[in-house]
């Protein structure tokens, strides 16, 4: 199967209102450029240089999504012009994107990313950071920063009933914030969860963002 024919094939499997993000960490601007000729507009990449790079060589309607471990150091390469920062974890972080995204004079959305899997080197807030980090809501902090979502991942297991738990219990937890939280619930609407290998199971739990490679591009070298 060539890429338009699995690209077709995925978007044909989502759901009305399940946005799929097309992740080109390791790809070349010539395979993104195909997706893109296909319709596509949202990818993601997880080495801020690299998003960087290839930003400059391609269309400016590209939505580019860091879904990766973002350091405080790199902010400055992405503020200009990411569309979504997928793995914020600390108030640090926080600070520094607030920072880069007034000098560039723009607001930052955001996803607080938490950590539901059993791996230990996942990065995230644990449930109750999460909420701490929340509590600092509203604050006048962090006025060109805004807080879209959650994202997480599941564990890398074949063991379907663990993924399905975990997912669970990071939809709990956007659910739980979005209607309850120091959020605007219209604005706080995305769930980012769901790769390849997982995103039927992380649909089937609620959500509205999934990020995939190999099952667009084919396996990574
Ligand atoms: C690489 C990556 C993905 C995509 O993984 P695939 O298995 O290729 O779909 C999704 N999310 C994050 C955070 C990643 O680093």
């Amino acid at each position: 199967m060539d890429l338009a024919a699995r690209y077709a094939r995925l978007k044909a499997a989502l759901p009305a209102g399940v946005r799929l993000v097309a992740v080109s960490k390791t790809r070349t601007v010539e395979e993104i450029r195909a997706l893109y000729d296909l319709g596509h507009r949202a990818f993601g990449e997880n080495y801020p240089q690299e998003m960087k790079a290839k930003q400059a060589r391609l269309p400016a309607d590209i939505e580019w999504h860091f879904i990766g471990h973002l350091q405080r150091g790199n902010v400055k390469h992405v503020a200009p012009f990411v569309h979504l920062i997928h793995g914020v974890d600390g108030e640090k972080l926080l600070d520094e994107i607030e920072k880069r995204a007034a000098a560039a004079g723009r607001v930052i959305d955001v996803l607080f990313e938490v950590h539901v899997a059993r791996e230990s080197t996942k990065h995230g807030l644990t449930p109750e950071e999460l909420n701490t980090l929340a509590s600092a809501w509203p604050s006048a902090r962090w006025p060109h920063v805004r807080v879209r979502g959650l994202m997480g991942m599941a564990t890398f297991t074949e063991d379907n009933a663990l993924i399905g738990s975990e997912f669970d219990r990071l939809a709990g937890l956007f659910r739980s914030l979005r209607s309850g939280g120091p959020f605007d619930p219209a604005l706080f609407d995305i769930l980012s969860m769901g790769m390849s290998a997982d995103f039927g199971i992380a649909i089937a739990r609620g959500s509205t963002l999934v990020r995939i490679g190999t099952a667009l591009f084919g396996p990574r070298s």
